[in-house]
């Protein structure tokens, strides 16, 4: 079984769907979806993004923004371009995508794997950006894997008998598990922050036991248009320019 890792999609089509393609063509296609969260927030396509996830088999956890575009999550914490993003969002989404996103689960526990947006201690709003923050995450989730997203950055971190260990995830590495315990973060599709501007995801094959990496690029410019037609805050535009 194949497994597309998706996070923080972020209302981004062209993100997405290039996403898609790049794993049909290039890596074998995908038999399900695990989608991260944050589907929607600072993009231009929230309904587009939602609709193409249920064309596939899928598994999906909130993130923030998820919950801050159905009212489950106040957003006096969210910065004045996520907030002004956040109300854009509130204001597409039909009926039957806000009680979708009002129904996902904060964690879902699928094999040897647990899925969250944020972090297993504090699912939906906490970023593990450190070895120490990871290092106090392992001690809140019981199986050997855990997928988060919310950082935008492609991470490991990798637990073994004295210490936590990090790692930045390039394009092409990957990881055989069967060793030490691990928290994978994909980085981001929608809005990547690592400077690199590319859309960024992975693959597990549970038969091969590993955890590939990818980046594609995608029509970037696209998305920014679509963007400042719909009058979207001008850094939220000009940041996925740079990966930032
Ligand atoms: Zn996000």
């Amino acid at each position: 079984m194949k497994y597309l890792v998706v996070a923080d999609i972020h209302s981004n089509l062209e993100a997405f769907q290039a996403v898609l393609d790049d794993v049909n063509e290039n890596y074998g296609g995908f038999d399900h979806i695990w989608c991260l969260g944050d589907i929607v927030g600072y993009g231009p396509s929230p309904s587009q993004c939602i609709k193409l996830l249920h064309e596939f088999d899928y598994t999906c956890v909130c993130g923030n923004h998820d919950q801050a575009a159905v009212g489950k999550l106040d957003t006096s914490d969210f910065n004045a371009d996520a907030a002004s993003a956040n109300e854009w969002t509130a204001r597409q989404l039909s009926e039957d995508e806000r009680q979708f996103l009002l129904d996902l689960p904060e964690v879902v526990i699928e094999g040897e794997f647990t899925i969250v947006h944020g972090s297993p201690r504090a699912p939906v709003w906490e970023y593990i950006t450190s070895a120490l923050s990871a290092a106090e995450s392992f001690r809140h989730f019981d199986t050997k894997y855990c997928l988060v997203g919310h950082t935008h950055v492609p991470f490991v971190f990798e637990q073994d008998e004295v210490s936590v260990n990090e790692g930045y995830l390039g394009s092409g590495d990957m990881l055989v598990l069967g060793g030490n315990r691990l928290i994978i973060n994909p980085g981001g599709v929608g809005q990547p922050r690592d400077r690199d501007p590319r859309a960024s995801y992975a693959v597990y094959d549970s038969e091969k036991n590993i955890v590939y990496h990818y980046r594609v690029s995608y029509d970037v410019s696209a998305t920014q248009e679509k963007m400042e037609e719909a009058g979207l805050p001008g850094f939220l535009i000009s940041r996925l320019g740079w990966g930032v």
